[in-house]
């Protein structure tokens, strides 16, 4: 799967991809990620990206020619005139704050396809015209306001990329974690220890313990030491329930809970009360 991010802040990434998971999937070649220095494509002395906006206001906007000619040589046509490039698996993205919000469903939407094209934004946007004729998508990595969208593009490109096939050590494991796709069944049918599910059934993951066992003057909790798996698996379940409810509560409406979980949250709700 292959990135292209057009960016007036190329060095940005450096340091970003060449660490961990990402450096190793592009090591491997399970992943190919360029950036293209929006400055390129620009034709004067000053190599201008940005210009004052119509109609006055504050700061400066990306001007559309150099961000058309770098989509351009990325082989990326204006939407109307290029339906056969789009019918390609490939998706051009506006990063933005206005854009929709970038979730885990998402990302593995992305990972299925051969190539992300993504568009930083920097001072107070795009040339509207631009996101128009090129952009399949606006994406916002969340309700604040960054300073330009290369941070939201390493978000972006880092949550898609380690859910391409190969590229987390443990082929399952992006499958039973964070807002896996596996959710519902996760509690049900696992044998042995389970494994870590942030996010398993739309919950947020349990606490995680490793040695010392005893830290800061606060042990590990007992139930962790004595090997009884379905033990185990029923005091993280409930431990995620206890956590979600706690900072996420809204996502309790959306999660697949069995009768046994709901038994849980009852409980806490009441020992809440
Ligand atoms: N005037 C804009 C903010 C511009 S910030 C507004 O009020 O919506 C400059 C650039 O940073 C944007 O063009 C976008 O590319 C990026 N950016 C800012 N916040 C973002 C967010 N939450 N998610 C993704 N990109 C963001």
């Amino acid at each position: 799967m292959r990135f292209d991010i057009v960016t007036i802040f190329p060095g940005f990434f450096e340091s970003v991809f060449a660490q961990g998971i990402v450096r190793r999937a592009q090591a491997e070649g399970l992943v190919e990620i360029r950036m293209h220095d929006l400055r390129d494509f620009t034709h004067d002395r000053h190599r201008t990206v940005d210009d004052r906006p119509f109609g006055g206001g504050e700061g400066m906007v990306l001007k559309p020619e150099p961000l058309a000619e770098a989509l351009t040589s990325l082989g990326v046509e204006p939407k109307a005139s290029g339906a056969q490039a789009r019918s390609a698996p490939q998706r051009v993205i506006l990063l933005s704050a206005q854009g929709r919000v970038f979730t885990q469903a998402i990302a593995r939407e992305l990972a299925g396809l051969e190539r992300v094209v993504l568009i930083c934004g920097r001072y107070e946007g795009v040339d509207e015209r631009i996101n128009e004729l090129y952009c399949d998508m606006e994406l916002s990595i969340g309700d604040y306001v960054l300073s330009g969208g290369e941070p939201a593009a390493a978000v972006v490109v880092d949550a898609a990329m380690r859910l391409i096939p190969g590229v987390l050590g443990n082929e399952a494991s992006g499958e039973f974690e964070s807002f896996g796709a596996a959710d519902a069944e996760i509690d049900v049918d696992v044998e042995g220890v389970p494994r870590s599910q942030h996010g398993a059934g739309g919950l947020l993951d349990y606490p995680h313990y490793t040695r010392p066992a005893e830290f800061g003057g606060l042990e590990t909790p007992q139930v962790l030491m004595n090997g009884d798996h379905a033990q185990i698996r029923r005091w993280r379940r409930e431990q995620q329930l206890k956590k979600t409810l706690r900072n996420r509560p809204e996502l309790l409406e959306r999660a697949a809970l069995s009768a046994e979980d709901r038994r849980m949250l009852e409980a806490l709700r009441d020992a809440k009360d």
